[in-house]
């Protein structure tokens, strides 16, 4: 049973001492493919070295959070950032008016240059939306990108079929594993289409609160993925293995990976 981590921060400082183990346990436990997170610019930049050792892919993009650090040289360097082989949608960008970290005119305005940049390159986009719902899809409205994923969706229902009906893939995390917060995306789950179902960790945040033992410093792992996965197939009525291959199916074709978990582009033999 294989499963494609579509959300992980290893670049985050809790990954510095030990990242090759994480990777290491995560491919044990049958995570085909992880897609690092970029959330900022010389983040997304080190997401593709992360890439590049471990045979992963990235993304590149501003999360909400810094947009107040972007200025006129940010899209031009996430552009260059995005040629790498490896980066393989733009973001993570978006909105986030819960912990308006910076102006909502800044994310707003960053939001859309990022939107615009994954349009020009044809590249998916990996998109934040908390607290944001319906800003965030009057914007996506104007500026369509053929793909996209609302990663780490915790909305309620009228913010699914909003996302839904703008074509959005829904990335699920273990947020629906937490019996305070997350209940009421173990019923919303069941309105997501099949082939728009794509899952993740967000490692090291959101550890599932029903994992026992609790990881150290409860920081989150992509090895965490399939008791992810067993959580959404239990809300589903479904066998995890189907959902397994289902999600796995989705995240190749979202991202353009091959079966063997490379791009494209990454496949494509370095010139001599
Ligand atoms: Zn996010």
């Amino acid at each position: 049973m294989q499963v494609v981590d579509i959300g992980a921060n290893l670049t985050h400082a809790a990954f510095k001492q030990d990242l090759a183990e994480v990777v290491a346990r995560a491919r044990e436990a049958g995570v085909a493919q992880i897609i690092v997170t970029g959330s900022a610019v010389d983040e997304s930049l080190a997401a593709t070295r992360v890439a590049d050792r471990f045979g992963l892919h990235a993304t590149a993009g501003v999360h909400p959070h810094h947009a107040r650090d972007c200025g006129p040289s940010t899209i031009a360097a996430l552009r260059d950032i995005a040629r790498h082989a490896r980066v393989v949608a733009i973001g993570e960008c978006g909105l986030d008016f819960n912990r308006n970290y910076s102006p909502h005119p800044d994310q707003e305005k960053w939001f859309v240059a990022q939107l615009e940049l994954g349009i020009e390159l044809g590249k998916p986009l990996f998109l934040h939306s908390r607290d944001a719902h319906p800003r965030f899809s009057e914007i996506l409205q104007i500026h369509r990108p053929e793909k996209a994923v609302a990663h780490c969706f915790t909305g309620e229902q009228a913010e699914l079929h909003a996302y839904l009906d703008l074509g959005l893939h829904i990335g699920i995390t273990g947020w629906i594993c937490d019996e305070r917060r997350g209940r009421h995306l173990v019923e919303l789950v069941r309105h997501i289409p099949r082939d728009r179902l794509l899952l993740e960790t967000d490692s090291p945040y959101l550890t599932p609160r029903d994992l026992t033992p609790q990881p150290k410093a409860r920081r989150n792992e992509p090895a965490f993925l399939p008791h992810i996965l067993r959580a959404v197939a239990r809300a589903l009525g479904r066998p995890p293995e189907e959902v397994a291959a289902e999600t796995t199916r989705n995240a190749m074709a979202f991202f353009g990976l091959h079966e063997s978990g490379s791009s494209a582009a990454a496949q494509r033999p370095l010139a001599a």
